[in-house]
């Protein structure tokens, strides 16, 4: 590994080791950490968490990605052919990537982390059929992704299996108190006001877990077209029940966001964007949103300081 080897020189150069990256240097370091290739910045994030100092994550689908609609390049598919495991989230939110993640070599394990979740928690679309993929918004359903990832780290990294899983349980005590925090912060909207509108239908499973009323112009895709009639449906809920709020998407055009806004401005109702939310893709890298736990964090604060 570049990183050791780099190391054990330097100390050679100061007299501490005769030798330059000999065999004799077997510390836990110089292992090859495993090649890991993630697709939506969520399970990215996940598995550096839980995998920490021995896995390599890539993460295809930077902020403001749309996952639904992503196409992978010839470069990705070489990326997806080297790696030692994909982890992507699967339940169709990668549409148009299924055939590549079916055709992998067989050097590669291809796992979607979300159909881990048990089968009675998922949701789906009422008029299509369609499983809801969206399973990051409820901490209590994306702990079981971080089981498929610990177990999965676990059986081709054997010898560091404790390391995972004690990695795997502080992500999921991460998880349990993010839960906390928000229905600590959520709980504070008054009743009238608990209807969260999104241009897509991100937030189902955040909508049950915490008890609020979820409208997306889009259906769960952002591949489905809008109607006239669609848009007049939620301009006439937010007259009806006096919502003056509305969310943006980081990874979705906000052009469908200010039809809701006009359309209820032509009825004489006041209704401004509440912020961004971070849906299918989290912040910047670097920033407190480019994690999980500082999207959803935003994603709270945002929604419980608009609904007011
Ligand atoms: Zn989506």
């Amino acid at each position: 590994m570049k990183k050791a080897g780099f190391g054990i020189c330097i100390a050679a150069l100061t007299g501490i080791l005769a030798a330059c990256g000999t065999e004799e240097t077997t510390s836990v370091s110089e292992e090859e950490p495993l090649r890991i290739l993630a697709t939506t910045s969520q399970v990215g994030d996940m598995v550096n968490d839980i995998g920490g100092e021995y896995v390599e994550v890539e993460t295809l689908m930077g902020p403001g990605v749309d996952p639904h609609l992503y196409q992978p390049t010839q470069e990705d598919i070489g990326k997806l052919a080297n790696a030692d495991i994909i982890f992507y989230n699967g339940l169709n939110l990668e549409g148009n990537m299924q055939e590549v993640f079916d055709n992998v070599g067989s050097e590669t394990t291809a796992v979607p982390v979300a159909e881990n979740i048990p089968e009675d928690m998922l949701q789906t679309e009422a008029d299509s059929d369609s499983t809801d993929p969206h399973v990051w918004f409820d901490p209590d359903m994306w702990s079981y992704t971080a089981d498929a990832v610990t177990e999965e780290l676990s059986s081709l990294n054997t010898e560091n299996g404790e390391y995972y899983e004690q990695q795997g349980e502080a992500y999921k005590n991460m998880l349990t108190e993010l839960d906390t925090y928000a229905e600590e912060e959520l709980g504070r909207i008054p009743d009238e006001s608990r209807v969260l509108v999104t241009a897509h239908d991100a937030f189902g499973y955040f909508g049950s877990a915490y008890d609020l009323e979820v409208e997306g112009l889009q259906g769960l895709s952002t591949d489905s077209e809008y109607s006239v009639r669609d848009v007049d449906n939620i301009v006439n809920l937010l007259v009806e029940r006096e919502i003056g709020a509305v969310f943006v998407e980081s990874s979705v055009s906000g052009r469908s966001i200010n039809a809701i806004i006009e359309g209820a401005a032509r009825q004489d109702h006041e209704v401004e964007v509440g912020g961004e939310l971070y849906s299918d893709a989290m912040g910047d890298a670097g920033t407190e949103e480019g994690t999980y736990e500082g999207m959803f964090r935003h994603n709270i604060d945002t929604i419980a300081g608009s609904l007011q």
